[in-house]
């Protein structure tokens, strides 16, 4: 298999160990020459500081860094201030995101959703930065219809977005139909698929509920019956993965964006098997 373009998001660490145990991670996987690694931010300032320092990291170890950056709550000052401080430190890349903010945060703030981020940094920073925005192949969960979040999608990338990652998926048709239908509304940029690879099944199956991914039933019912048996649930999560990303580099994609989970041992096993094939 010829490699693709890859790269990899982690969630910033909340402990001193869990930074030291991130950078034994982040090395393990750089071996992949990834094209860049991202870094999720908190809305609502719940993880702001600790993007920006593993950001920071990322850069320095000689790899390119994108920071999440989400709008949800805040004030244009604020992002302005923000955005001053990423390209002072020669971020170049940035996954611009509405963001959902913790319960307990009243709305506020001077952005309404991703389009309205994404056309604020074009105004105020020019070409400065490389933006990505989030795609939905499976409809947003909070989207008026999957024709309005199609419509949303678009308006993204007209505002200035030069690719996309999608909401991790199991289902390759989600995707093919939903790029298919932006190509036709105009859209002009690449929709990398976003990889979730299976580390256990009581999370993955909550946390898809809440996001609008869809587990397919007969993943779902696999998993279930594997109960505790990490084991099995990891060897059968690598086959279904693997299988998962070898038929969208046979369809073309332009590169594989993964859903790391702060561990490597998932993702780099996937990307050995897809080498071997
Ligand atoms: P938007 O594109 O603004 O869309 C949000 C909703 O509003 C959709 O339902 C859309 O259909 C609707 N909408 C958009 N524009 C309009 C309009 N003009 N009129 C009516 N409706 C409209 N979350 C984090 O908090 N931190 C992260 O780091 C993070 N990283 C992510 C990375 C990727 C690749 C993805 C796919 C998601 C990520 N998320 C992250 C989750 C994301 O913040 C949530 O899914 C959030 O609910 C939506 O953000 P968005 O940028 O897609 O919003």
């Amino acid at each position: 298999m010829k490699t693709p373009a890859l790269s990899f998001e982690f969630f910033p660490s909340k402990t001193a160990e869990g930074a030291e145990k991130l950078r034994a991670v982040r090395q393990q996987l750089y071996v992949h020459r990834p094209e860049f690694c991202s870094v999720t931010f908190g809305a609502g300032g719940s993880t702001q500081d600790g993007t920006f320092s593993a950001v920071a990291e990322i850069q320095a170890e000689g790899v390119d860094a994108a920071s999440h950056f989400s709008c949800i709550g805040a004030t244009k000052a604020r992002v302005r201030e923000q955005l001053g401080q990423l390209q002072a430190m020669g971020v170049k890349r940035l996954v611009a995101l509405r963001g959902d903010l913790p319960s307990g945060y009243g709305a506020g703030g001077e952005f309404q959703y991703a389009s309205d981020l994404v056309a604020f940094i074009r105004a105020e920073m020019g070409d400065a930065f490389h933006i990505e925005v989030a795609a939905y192949p499976e409809v947003h969960p909070q989207a008026k219809s999957p024709e309005a979040d199609l419509q949303a999608f678009a308006a993204k990338v007209k505002a200035g977005a030069n690719s996309a990652i999608t909401q991790y998926f199991f289902n390759s048709d989600a995707y093919f139909r939903f790029v298919d239908d932006a190509y036709a509304l105009g859209v002009d940029v690449p929709v990398v698929p976003g990889i979730m690879p299976i580390l256990g099944s009581s999370q993955l199956l909550r946390f898809s509920d809440a996001c609008g991914a869809e587990i397919p039933r007969w993943i779902r019912l696999r998993l279930q019956a594997f109960g505790d048996d990490t084991a099995s649930i990891k060897a059968f999560g690598l086959d279904v993965v693997t299988d998962l990303c070898d038929q969208l580099l046979t369809a073309g994609v332009p590169g594989l964006h993964f859903y790391t989970m702060n561990q490597s041992t998932a993702v780099g096993g996937i990307l050995e098997r897809l080498r071997s094939r």
